[in-house]
């Protein structure tokens, strides 16, 4: 039996909305950003289990489903496990302005801690980036408890 498919055309409706919004951290969070922000120090949290230690923080451990509560500081030095070069020029979404490009993005596993952040890299060109590089956490002078506090990681020489 052969069905027929009618086309028709479909009625669109522009929508322009400007929305504001905010939404809590959650606990592990809201004290991840906090201690950034008035120490400076980098924390995860260790799960009672496995003892693998977890940043960012997370409430319960994703492999033992254990909750975690015991909070160790971390980094600020690290380790690139992935990286890519960024060549086109987003919107920085903590200056609203266009980032300089080439810059680039990896997967930091902080001293010290099992998981790995999501963050920007100094070093943008290709060429220089590689996994195993030795990085560490450049901080704002002025702190206000988000992951933009991290302004970047630069390489460094041990
Ligand atoms: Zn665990």
């Amino acid at each position: 039996m052969r069905r027929e498919v009618q086309q028709e055309e479909l009625l669109r409706v522009p929508v322009h909305m400007k929305l504001h919004y905010r939404f809590p951290a959650g606990a592990h969070y809201e004290r991840f950003f906090k201690e950034m922000k008035e120490t400076g120090r980098i924390m995860g949290v260790r799960c009672p289990e496995c003892r693998r230690v977890l940043v960012p923080p997370r409430p319960v451990c994703g492999e033992c489903f254990a909750r975690t509560e015991e909070w160790v500081q971390v980094g600020p030095k690290g380790t690139v496990v992935a990286y890519t070069s960024i060549c086109f020029s987003f919107i920085d979404l903590t200056t609203g302005k266009p980032r300089p490009i080439p810059y680039g993005a990896g997967l930091i596993q902080l001293d010290g801690a099992y998981s790995a952040i999501n963050h920007i890299l100094e070093e943008g060109d290709p060429g220089k980036l590689y996994i195993g590089m030795r990085v560490e956490a450049v901080l704002k002078e002025k702190r206000e408890g988000n992951i933009g506090d991290i302004l970047y990681f630069k390489g460094i020489e041990e």
